[in-house]
């Protein structure tokens, strides 16, 4: 099956491309995805299987590929959504939807898997298992759309789950992997400090609420030096401090805003913990009222060791002139919602290198100039075919 299919990837290579700048050119928000989700069912009609539109709480889409034999089953994910970013990338498939982008590579992810599932379609008489295709909307908002189609229960049977993602941190023909914590996960919080307002010459007769939020502002730092051991990960940002008043008035009440950051649950539950007891100890050490919004959002993701060893070993293995090399990446600071997958379900997300040719300083994922080596549509098709069919060669 191997050979057939990696055949069949490199005559469509044009084909995965086109795709690609088709969904560049016509990208759609997080939540907002109507056309594409359309233009995804669209490619599947007609081919023979089982296209499941009522996933989540948006516009994905499941595809059940069920093999000719019987076996373990394993889903592959591609998300679709992109970003309010207005485009200045010099390319002539630029986008057509003014202030919205593919800034993050999504279209990449999802010509490959549809052309990946097509193959796949074609050769499942051999297959022994089945796959699930999960094109996902709304990868980039929270609460984000893996949640929601893990919460619709139709992933339950998944033995193994299996993603990628374009990063320009190496050249098109590298695949890089980290093994454990990857991406970090992220919270958001807000805390109001209600005190009691009052005039400047007289303290004593109002309650700060400055002073009491000044306070918080300058512990809460301790939380993360005197509370999380120095090996972890943790950062916690204030971005907000809405304290604007007058310059003789004392401050009735404030409101702080901020964002967290952290490389493990643990350190989560721990930030978490002592935040809500630090808010509990102002109120009591200044006399005034607290409320402590928290709201966790993404969890760290956390690549199974042995199956990110198992994908790493498979790769390295094959040989395959369109994968020049796999490599170890370090852990990563964005969050990404493939991590609610990888809580559940064992498997691995990994990289795919698509620094455009001789560019050395690229611009990273999210910049209005982003942009890709379309070559690495096919590395990233192939790595993933690669690594589906030593998961069936393994478990015949
Ligand atoms: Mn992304």
């Amino acid at each position: 099956m191997r050979s057939k299919l990696m055949e069949m990837l490199e005559s469509r290579k044009e084909e995965m491309i086109e795709i690609r700048r088709y969904l560049h050119e016509n990208p759609e928000l997080s939540f907002k995805e109507e056309k594409t989700a359309q233009y995804i069912a669209d490619f599947y009609e007609n081919k023979d299987v089982d296209v499941d539109r009522d996933v989540g709480n948006g516009y994905g889409l499941i595809i059940t590929i069920t093999g000719g034999k019987p076996g373990k089953t394993i889903g592959l994910r591609a998300d679709f959504d992109a970003l309010p970013i207005m485009e200045e990338a010099d390319v002539p498939f630029k986008s057509k939807n003014e202030g919205v982008m593919h800034a993050c590579g999504h279209d990449a992810h999802t010509a490959y898997l549809l052309v990946l599932a097509d193959c796949l379609i074609q050769l499942k008489d051999e297959l022994n298992g089945t796959i699930k295709i999960i094109h996902q909307h709304a990868e980039e908002v929270p609460p984000g759309g893996a949640k929601s189609i893990l919460e619709s229960g139709k992933l339950d049977d998944l033995d193994a789950i299996f993603g990628i993602h374009v990063l320009p941190m190496d050249e098109a023909g590298v695949v890089g992997y980290h093994s454990g914590y990857s991406f970090n996960g992220r919270s958001y919080f807000k805390l109001k400090i209600q005190g009691q307002g009052g005039h400047g010459s007289s303290p004593h007769k109002a309650n700060d609420s400055i002073v009491a939020g000044a306070h918080f502002v300058t512990a809460v730092q301790t939380i993360i030096s005197r509370r999380i051991n120095p090996m972890d990960v943790g950062v916690i940002t204030i971005g907000s401090f809405d304290g604007k008043g007058t310059f003789n008035v004392i401050k009735d009440s404030i409101e702080i805003e901020g964002d967290i950051r952290y490389m493990s649950t643990e350190t989560q539950e721990i930030i978490a913990k002592e935040m809500k007891r630090m808010v509990d100890g102002i109120e009591v050490e200044f006399g005034v009222e607290c409320t402590l919004d928290y709201e966790a959002d993404y969890p760290p993701l956390n690549n199974d060791p042995g199956y990110t060893a198992f994908a790493a070993e498979s790769l390295k293995q094959v040989k395959d002139k369109d994968i020049k090399e796999v490599k170890e990446y370090p852990p990563l600071a964005p969050s990404e919602d493939f991590a609610y997958y990888l809580e559940k379900i064992p498997g691995c997300y990994f990289f795919i290198g698509c620094t455009p040719k001789g560019v050395k300083e690229p611009y990273f994922n999210h910049h209005p100039k982003f942009d890709i080596d379309e070559d690495a549509i096919l590395v990233a098709a192939k790595a993933v075919g690669h690594v589906v069919c030593s998961y069936f060669e393994q478990n015949k």
